[in-house]
C-alpha cells in the first residue's frame, strides 16, 4: 500500500497550479458576472496537453489514466476556477470516453486528436425534460434513413451546447415498450450540433454563470451512420463503462473547490481582527474550518482510492459513489463555514467564497445526485432489495 502520489502525478499537480496562477480569482469573478465562457483558460488547459490527459497516445492524447485526470481537475477547482473552471474542460477530458472504449477506428482517428488539441468543444445530451434520473425513459428517437440516421426529441441541462460543435447524443432506436430490457435500445450517437437542426436555449442558474447549460430543441437532425458509437441499440451500454469514473472526477471537482474555500477562510481568519484580536483565535471559528479541512482529506483519500481501483481495472461502483457523495457534502459544508467565517464579506461577490458556495452546490445534484448514489450503495454495497 503506498498513499504518495507518484513522481510523475506531483509533477502533474505542480504544473497544472502554476498554469492556473494564471488566472486568479479576479478572473473567475468577471467571468461570472459577464457570463461569459473562459475562452482564455480552456486555450492554456489545450496547448498545455491536460484536455487529452486520458485520450491514449495514439490517439494524440498522453494515455494517462483516470487518477491523473482526477488530480488536473482538483487543481484546477482548488485555484479557485471552482466548477467554472472544472465544467470548461471536464466534458473534453471525460467526455469523449464512449468514443475511447466504444467508438470505431475510424471515429478515434477522426475526433481524439482534435479534442485533445481543443479544437472544437464537445456536449454530452443525456438528460431529458421527462425522464431525468431515469435515463431508460427518454424519448428522443433516432429513425434509420438510408446511411444515416434522423433524429428528433428535446434534450435539457445540456453543458456548453452554445461553444460545442459536437455532442454526445443519447437516442431511442427501438421505443421503451419493444424491448426485452429497458436498457436496450437506445443508441449513442457523435451528432453534428447542427444549428439548422437544433436550438438552443440557455438556462439561467444558481452559480457556475461561465459555463452554459441548455435546452435542446433537435428538429429532424440528420447524422450519418458513421457517426453511431458502438452497435446500435446499446448505446445505454456505452455510457455506463463512464459513470463511475464521472463520479471519481466530480469527486475531486469538489474537493477543489472545499480546499480553495478553506484556504481563503483561513486567510482570513488570521488577518480579520475583532475584539482585539484575530477571529482564528476563537475556536468557533477555527474548529469549523479544522474538521472541513479533515473531512475533505478523508474524501480525497477515498477519491483516489475509487480512481486507483478504476486505473487498474478493478470494480469500483462503491468507491466512486461514495467518494462523490462525501466529497459533494464535505465541500458543500466548507463553502458554507468559509462565508460564516468571512461574515458579511462573504455574501459579498468581490470575497469570492460566494462563488465557491454557489457553485458547489451542482456537485449534490449532478451527475448523480445524493439520493441515488445512496440508492447504488444500498443495493450494490449493502444488498439492500432495490427500492424503485
Ligand atoms: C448545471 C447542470 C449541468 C448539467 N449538465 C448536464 C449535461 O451536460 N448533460 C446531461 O445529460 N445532463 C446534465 N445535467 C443533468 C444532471 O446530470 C442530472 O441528471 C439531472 O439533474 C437529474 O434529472 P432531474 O433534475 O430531472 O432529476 P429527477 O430525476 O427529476 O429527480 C429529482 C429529485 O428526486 C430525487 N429522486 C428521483 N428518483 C429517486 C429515487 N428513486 N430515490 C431517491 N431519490 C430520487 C433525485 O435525487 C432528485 O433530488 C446537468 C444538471 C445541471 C443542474
Amino acid at each position: 500500500m503506498d498513499f504518495d502520489l507518484s513522481d510523475e502525478q506531483q509533477e502533474i499537480v505542480r504544473q497544472v497550479r502554476a498554469l492556473c496562477e494564471n488566472f486568479p480569482d479576479e478572473y473567475w469573478r468577471e467571468k461570472d458576472r459577464k457570463a461569459e465562457f473562459p475562452g482564455e483558460f480552456f486555450r492554456a488547459i489545450a496547448d498545455a496537453g491536460y484536455l487529452g490527459i486520458a485520450i491514449p497516445q495514439q490517439y494524440g492524447g498522453s494515455g494517462l489514466g483516470v487518477t491523473e485526470a482526477a488530480l488536473v481537475l482538483l487543481e484546477v477547482a482548488a485555484s479557485g476556477g471552482a466548477m467554472a473552471a472544472a465544467s470548461a474542460i471536464h466534458l473534453s477530458i471525460f467526455g469523449v470516453s464512449p468514443i475511447v472504449h466504444h467508438g470505431s477506428e475510424e471515429q478515434k482517428r477522426r475526433y481524439l486528436p482534435s479534442v485533445a488539441r481543443g479544437e472544437f468543444h464537445v456536449a454530452f445530451a443525456v438528460t431529458e425534460p421527462d425522464a431525468g434520473n431515469d435515463i431508460t425513459h427518454i424519448k428522443t428517437a433516432a429513425r434509420r434513413d438510408g446511411d444515416s440516421y434522423v433524429i428528433n426529441g428535446r434534450k435539457v441541462f445540456t453543458t456548453k451546447a452554445r461553444e460545442a460543435s459536437k455532442m454526445l447524443l443519447l437516442t431511442r432506436t427501438t421505443p421503451f415498450d419493444q424491448v426485452k430490457r429497458k436498457t436496450d435500445g437506445m443508441s449513442l450517437f457523435f451528432a453534428d450540433l447542427e444549428p439548422a437542426a437544433v436550438e438552443v436555449r440557455e438556462l439561467e442558474k444558481l452559480g457556475r454563470a461561465a459555463v452554459d447549460t441548455n435546452l435542446l430543441f433537435i428538429d429532424n437532425l440528420r447524422v450519418p451512420v458513421a457517426d453511431l458509437v458502438g452497435e446500435e441499440g446499446r448505446g445505454f451500454h456505452c455510457l455506463l463503462d463512464g459513470l463511475n469514473p464521472e463520479r471519481i472526477l466530480v469527486a475531486a471537482e469538489a474537493i477543489g473547490i472545499g480546499r480553495a474555500a478553506i484556504t481563503r477562510a483561513v486567510r482570513y481568519a488570521k488577518e480579520r481582527i475583532v475584539f482585539d484580536r484575530p477571529i482564528g483565535k476563537n475556536q468557533a471559528i477555527a474548529h469549523p474550518l479544522a474538521d472541513s479541512h479533515t473531512k475533505l482529506e478523508a474524501a480525497e483519500l477515498m477519491m483516489l482510492r475509487a480512481a486507483s481501483l478504476f486505473d487498474r481495472g478493478k470494480p469500483c461502483g462503491g468507491e466512486a459513489n461514495a467518494a462523490k457523495l462525501r466529497a459533494a457534502d464535505a465541500a458543500f459544508e466548507a463553502c458554507d463555514r468559509a462565508v460564516q467565517t468571512l461574515g458579511g464579506y462573504g455574501y459579498i461577490r468581490d470575497y469570492d467564497v460566494e462563488r465557491y458556495f454557489r457553485e458547489c452546490r451542482l456537485t449534490k445534484i449532478a451527475p448523480v445526485s445524493q439520493e441515488m448514489a445512496l440508492n447504488s450503495i444500498c443495493e450494490h454495497v449493502l444488498g439492500l432489495p432495490r427500492s424503485y
